[in-house]
């Protein structure tokens, strides 16, 4: 019963319709740079670029992501609810 290596986590669905507020936190795991943006922006991008959408698990936002961390150059990004 692991949901360690497979866990996309809590589906962007869940937030918008339970805890409207919530946003994304992106962190960066090589500098722990960290960032938050609005889970309706983080839905639209998805989107636009046919990744995903609010079935789209908070964990699994990160594997998605290409952008390096603007600080110390790495792709190595950890996603949360930012509460
Ligand atoms: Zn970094």
């Amino acid at each position: 019963m692991s949901a360690e290596a497979g866990d996309i986590g809590v589906p962007l669905r869940h937030y918008i319709e339970h805890h409207p507020k919530v946003g994304v936190r992106f962190i960066c795991q090589g500098c722990a740079q960290t960032t938050d943006r609005p889970m309706a922006e983080v839905v639209a991008g998805l989107k636009a670029r046919g990744l995903g959408g609010e079935a789209t698990g908070i964990r699994a936002i990160a594997r998605l992501l290409t952008r390096p961390c603007a600080r110390c150059g790495r792709i190595y990004w950890e996603t949360r609810p930012a509460f």
